[in-house]
C-alpha cells in the first residue's frame, strides 16, 4: 500500500516547526516504545480536532520516526497543541 502522495488532512512542518516538535519531544523525555531511543526524525502533522470531537479543537498528532537503524517499530507519534509547534502564516489573529 506504498504511496508517495501526501494525505490532504496532514500538515507539512517547516524546519523552525520540526525544531520546536523536537524540543517538545525532549521537554517531555518521549521514548520509542520499540527500543527506547530519544532521538527522532519528525514527520507531518495530523489534525485531531477535525477527527474526533472529544479532542481540543487545535489538537494535533505529529509523526516521529524514531532514527535507531535497528529499531523493529520505528513510527510513533506525539501528542501537540497548535500553538506548541505551529508558527505559520496560518495563525489566526486573536
Ligand atoms: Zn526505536
Amino acid at each position: 500500500m506504498g504511496s508517495n502522495g501526501r494525505r490532504p488532512e496532514n500538515t507539512e512542518l517547516s524546519d523552525p516547526e520540526k525544531d520546536l516538535v523536537l524540543a517538545h519531544v525532549e521537554d517531555i523525555g518521549a521514548k520509542c516504545h520499540s527500543c527506547g531511543g530519544t532521538d527522532f526524525a519528525v514527520g507531518d502533522a495530523l489534525y485531531l480536532g477535525f477527527l474526533f470531537r472529544s479532542e481540543d479543537q487545535d489538537a494535533y498528532m505529529v509523526a516521529l520516526t524514531c532514527k535507531n537503524p535497528d529499531c523493529e517499530v520505528p513510527h510513533t507519534g506525539v501528542h501537540l497543541h497548535r500553538d506548541q509547534f505551529l508558527r505559520g502564516a496560518s495563525h489566526e489573529s486573536a
